[in-house]
């Protein structure tokens, strides 16, 4: 997709942007260098969930906390507001669409999933989910059903390159923006 295609968002002087992906396609370490590459507030939202509870207990057959949506939600409403977040998290499809002006969503290998996670010492069973939920592209589905096709930008994370090339992209987008907001006012 071409740059010029990033949505309009008048109100944000700095954008919003998305990093989701199946657990284990880079999208913590991305988000890291996107946010440091292009000068934006990072959130990874699975460590947010846990500082501020912002769920409904632990689940251990999986090894998770389970998800409390609005209360997510209400915490970061206000953080958004003003643009200039580089957020992460596995799944997107709860977020208010109007929030982001891309929508990153990180693919890899099956091998490379497993591995990752195999070596973060998750349980097999977590494993496996989680390496199915990557099979069945099942994070980009959920972002097609949530956002424009004009936001979902779909990119593969295998190599120290693609993370590379990945946060390089991603950075011009977020130049692009800047750019095309400083033009309108
Ligand atoms: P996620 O946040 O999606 O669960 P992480 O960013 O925590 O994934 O990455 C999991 C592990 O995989 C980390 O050790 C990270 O350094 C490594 N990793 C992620 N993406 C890549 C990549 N493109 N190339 C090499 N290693 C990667």
């Amino acid at each position: 997709m071409d740059s010029s295609a990033l949505p309009k968002s008048p109100q944000r002087a700095n954008p919003n942007i998305l990093i989701t992906g199946t657990p284990g396609t880079g999208k913590t370490t991305t988000a890291e260098m996107v946010a440091l590459a292009a000068e934006l507030k990072k959130i990874t939202v699975g460590d947010l969930v846990k500082e501020r509870k912002l769920h409904d207990g632990y689940n251990d057959d999986m090894d998770t906390y389970w998800l409390n949506e609005d209360k997510v939600v209400d915490e970061m409403e206000a953080m958004m507001a003003d643009g200039g977040m580089c957020i992460d998290f596995h799944t997107c499809g709860f977020f208010p669409e109007r929030w982001f002006d891309l929508v990153v969503v990180l693919r890899a290998d099956t091998k490379k999933v497993y591995d990752r996670l195999e070596a973060r010492g998750y349980k097999q069973n977590k494993i496996s989910e989680n390496v199915e939920c990557e099979i069945m592209q099942v994070v980009l589905d959920e972002a097609h059903e949530s956002y424009k096709p004009e936001l979902i930008l779909e990119l593969q994370s295998n190599t120290v390159e693609d993370m590379e090339e990945n946060v390089e992209k991603i950075a011009r987008r977020v130049d692009e923006f800047r750019r095309k907001h400083a033009q309108k006012l």
